[in-house]
């Protein structure tokens, strides 16, 4: 029992050494990830219940040599704790703001409304958050309008009064907000009323249990009239099967994105989403 005890011992000094080295490793790949051009955007079509296009939520990509490809999940929590999320994030806004431009330049389709662009609690909580966004938007000449920044719940609970006055601010600009994961945080629905908030996002947790688990059905249809009664907008995130899709319209939710749709596309393939005369 001993021997095996210390074989235990040594096994999981083994695995905690290797995570710590893994996490060296990448802490010193991101670090130069911007300088080496290692980041991408990807862009998820949003469309509507007759399946048009009415927006992309643009996700980060990182592709590294050594690390292969690795889940902004993995990443963008790493960039958080070591401040490297500031660059990450006016990366994101800068490239966003370039692509936004081009496509408006060739013409966007009717239906089309913009870009959400997911942004981290940290990024948004800096001093100069509103002054980083109007510069690029002023620098890049992109129809303000056209951003929907994608927001957290949590965000909404601390710091009630500053976080209002820069989404107000930045709302001056007809900048959008979402709020993203809705339903999966703190409930912040007592609060929401101060905040300039357009959208609710449902959470694809709930999107995924929602032909086997009763309980979502009724999280989804709590959600989806609150939002009607605020005259919010709410869209289904995580949506993969038909089905899905035609309970939720049926529940009164008629903006949609997920895999049923599309996955995920580099900008050249989206290009071509807005330039065709695609049906979802
Ligand atoms: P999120 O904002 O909730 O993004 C939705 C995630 O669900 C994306 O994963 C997307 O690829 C994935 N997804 C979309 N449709 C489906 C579907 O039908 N089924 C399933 N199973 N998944 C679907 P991704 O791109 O890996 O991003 C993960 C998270 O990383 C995002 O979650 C977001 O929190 C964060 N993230 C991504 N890009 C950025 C960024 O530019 N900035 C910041 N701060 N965070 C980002
Ligand atoms: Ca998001
Ligand atoms: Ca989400
Ligand atoms: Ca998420």
């Amino acid at each position: 029992a001993k021997e095996s005890g210390r074989n235990a011992y040594r096994f999981y000094r083994q695995e905690m050494q290797q995570q710590v080295t893994e996490r060296a490793t990448l802490e010193k790949a991101l670090h130069s990830a911007i300088s080496n051009d290692e980041f991408y955007l990807v862009y998820q079509p949003q469309v509507n219940e007759h399946g048009q296009l009415i927006g992309f939520e643009a996700l980060i990509r990182w592709f590294n040599e050594e690390l292969g490809l690795v889940s902004p999940n993995r990443f963008i929590p790493v960039t958080e704790e070591i401040g490297l999320i500031y660059d990450v994030g006016n990366w994101v806004l800068e490239n966003v703001c370039q692509q936004l431009k081009a496509w408006q330049d060739i013409g966007l389709p009717p239906t089309f409304k913009g870009v959400a662009i997911n942004i981290s609690p940290y990024q948004f909580a800096k001093e100069s958050f509103v002054e980083s966004v109007c510069e690029v938007i002023g620098r890049t000449q992109v129809d303000s309008s056209l951003l929907d920044l994608e927001i957290t719940e949590g965000m909404l609970v601390e710091n009630i009064a500053s976080v209002a006055e820069k989404m107000w601010r930045l709302k001056e600009h007809n900048i959008r907000f979402s709020i993203d994961d809705f339903g999966t945080g703190y409930s912040s629905l007592r609060y929401l009323q101060h905040f300039p908030i357009t959208q609710l996002k449902v959470d694809q947790s709930f999107v995924r249990d929602l032909t086997s688990d009763p309980q979502s059905h009724v999280i989804i249809n709590t959600i989806v009239s609150m939002a009607t009664h605020m005259n919010l907008s709410v869209l289904a995130e995580g949506v993969e099967h038909q089905v899905e899709k035609d309970i939720l319209e049926n529940m009164g939710c008629a903006k949609y994105q997920g895999y049923f749709f599309s996955k995920p596309v580099k900008a050249d393939t989206a290009t071509q989403y807005l330039s065709g005369d695609i049906t979802f």
